[in-house]
């Protein structure tokens, strides 16, 4: 039987991912190993609480006891938890260097000392910082330009490192925006859309004009399976859909399909170092047979329509957005 650890299950995508891999693998065992920081919430998996393939431990992966003893026995480690709002980061970086960088050699020390058969780490298009134009393939220089994209780019290399220095069975997958049910209020569309919902001003910074690869979270959990799965140890694999838009042109449908007036969109003062296009090419995973399912405006209308129905789990969270959106 197969045990499976997830980090940062309490979030947007690792829950997605849980509720996705459990699913999928009827015989697995899977223990969630998340702090619940001020984006875990164990609502997001209030579903699959009873399923006895299923248990939470509630601890932090930059505790070396912890994170060994969870790993025992462990045959795949998925790790999701960090800290992951850019804003955040521009705030006060000290929690992501201690989460994403302190946080992911703890648990590369634990999986090392442990002898997991897998490590697959989950990093973000970010690291490759602005791109004026074309797509970053994954043997592209890194640039990250936010505290948060450094501290996730440094945890890479440490990935490398424990590869190539230990030969711990390593895949890192690279993710573009992801977009859809549980993410935290306080990230771009979630944000949009309850603003919108409330009749509140969209603080929209700068221009408006910066380009994001939008993907759908489901679309990247089988990113992340099939890599999981099929994905060469040793290798970064990019996962974007190719649906590019701007900021604006985002905000401009959510009020379409929210049947809001353009007056709610606020200019605000633009985020510090902030990255005018991200893009990836994701030919390298694709050969692996995975494709993006979902587009992304029949995809957007779905999440605005799961935002609507579930206004007892983001309301209560509106509380704890942080931004620097002034
Ligand atoms: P999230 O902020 O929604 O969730 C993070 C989870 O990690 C939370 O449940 C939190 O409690 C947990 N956590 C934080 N610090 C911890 C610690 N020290 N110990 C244990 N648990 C801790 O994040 P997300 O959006 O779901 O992102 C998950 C991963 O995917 C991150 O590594 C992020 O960098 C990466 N990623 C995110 C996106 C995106 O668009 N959201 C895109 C690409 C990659």
């Amino acid at each position: 039987m197969k045990r499976v650890l997830v980090t940062g299950g309490c979030g947007f995508i690792g829950s997605n991912f849980i509720r996705l891999f459990l699913s999928k693998a009827p015989a697995a065992q899977l223990v969630n190993f998340d702090k619940l920081t001020y984006a875990g919430n164990k609502e997001n998996l209030k579903d699959i609480e009873g399923d006895n393939r299923y248990s939470f431990i509630q601890a932090d992966i930059s505790d070396p006891k912890a994170a060994a003893s969870a790993m025992q026995g462990c045959d795949l480690l998925v790790h999701f938890a960090a800290e992951s709002h850019v804003d955040r980061s521009i705030l006060d970086a000290a929690d992501f260097l201690r989460t994403n960088i302190t946080g992911t050699q703890t648990l590369l020390e634990a999986a090392h000392a442990c002898g997991v058969k897998r490590f697959v780490h989950i990093s973000t298009d970010e690291v490759y910082g602005s791109l004026a134009e074309g797509a970053a393939k994954e043997g592209d220089p890194m640039s990250p330009n936010s505290p948060y994209a450094a501290s996730k780019a440094s945890a890479e290399h440490f990935v490398r490192a424990h590869h190539v220095t230990y030969g711990l069975p390593a895949v890192i997958v690279r993710g573009t925006n992801n977009f859809g049910p549980y993410q935290f209020p306080e990230k771009f569309i979630p944000l949009m859309i309850t603003n919108a919902m409330a009749n509140e001003p969209l603080p929209v910074y700068g221009d408006g004009k910066y380009v994001r690869e939008w993907i759908h979270v489901e679309d990247f959990c089988e990113a992340i399976l099939l890599a999981a799965e099929r994905g060469t140890i040793g290798e970064t694999y990019n996962a974007g859909s190719g649906e590019y838009r701007e900021n604006m042109d985002v905000i401009a449908t959510i009020l379409k399909m929210t049947g809001r007036p353009p007056t709610l969109v606020r200019h605000v003062t633009d985020r510090l170092g902030h990255d005018r296009r991200y893009a990836v090419n994701s030919a390298k995973l694709r050969s692996l047979g995975w494709a993006p399912k979902k587009r992304f405006d029949q995809s957007l209308e779905e999440t605005i329509q799961w935002y609507k129905k579930s206004t007892a789990w983001w309301q209560p969270l509106k509380a704890r957005v942080i931004t620097s959106r002034t």
